[in-house]
């Protein structure tokens, strides 16, 4: 269960700005919920949030057991290992192939090499990727470069995946493809959190949306419409 209580975040520049206000939400084990806003709502916040990479001004992130908002770096890994994490930039490593891409996980996790050897191939299997797992990133397509970042992400077989903006970068067939192995994700048992501003892709999914914009939380609804003036 993830649980964000009151969180607030102030960015302290030149000026102070107000990134989150007082943000309130559960997500219960197996959702699908797309975070939806216009750009510089918060989206990519609450995920840094979520996921400790930045912490909140005030407020509790909790994930399971976890208080996230009160972890210490060097527990961040354990974290993490329960979240997969997926950008819109892909974030591969560009001299390794898709199969290292994915092992690499593995390996600094200091996975045996027979577990490397196991989990790889069922991972890039389940992604659709087993023909072009000795492809290195600039051979991939961009659908196919976020098919590596999924099997990346999936690699520890977390409870929850968080895509911040997965299909940013691509055409509209390729956005398809990736959402419909989002919800094949989901439907296997992880919970799915989405951030976009795609309004076809959440009115497709017909699944609950919160909608953030200028910090807060302005509509939360299950099965939502993309709905922003
Ligand atoms: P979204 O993901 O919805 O586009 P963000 O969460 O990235 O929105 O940003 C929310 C607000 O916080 C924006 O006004 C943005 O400019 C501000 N912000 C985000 N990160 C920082 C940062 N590191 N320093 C200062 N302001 C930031």
């Amino acid at each position: 269960m993830i649980a964000f209580q009151n969180v607030s975040k102030v960015y302290e520049n030149h000026s102070a700005s107000t990134a989150l206000n007082s943000v309130t939400f559960k997500i219960e084990p197996n959702e699908f919920v797309s975070l939806v806003g216009r750009s510089g709502a918060g989206k990519s916040t609450i995920i840094k949030m979520l996921i400790g990479e930045d912490r909140p001004t005030k407020g509790r992130v909790i994930f399971g057991s976890y208080e996230v908002n009160k972890l210490k770096n060097h527990e961040l890994p354990f974290l993490r290992r329960h979240i997969g994490v997926v950008f819109q930039d892909f974030r591969l490593l560009p001299h390794k192939n898709a199969y290292e891409n994915v092992a690499f996980a593995l390996e600094v996790a200091g996975s045996p090499q027979q577990e490397i050897d196991e989990l790889v191939p069922q991972v890039l299997d389940l992604v659709g990727l087993s023909e072009r797992m000795y492809n290195f990133p600039h051979e991939l397509s961009g659908g196919e470069r976020q098919r590596v970042a999924i099997a990346r992400a999936m690699i520890h077989r977390p409870e929850v995946v968080v895509a911040d903006e997965p299909t940013g970068n691509l055409d509209p067939f390729n956005t398809w493809e990736i959402i419909k192995l989002l919800a094949k994700i989901n439907e296997l048992g992880t919970t799915v959190i989405l951030a976009t501003h795609d309004k076809e892709v959440i009115n497709f999914l017909k699944r609950r949306v919160i909608t953030i914009d200028k910090g807060e939380i302005i509509r939360d609804e299950e099965k939502g419409k993309f709905i922003l003036a």
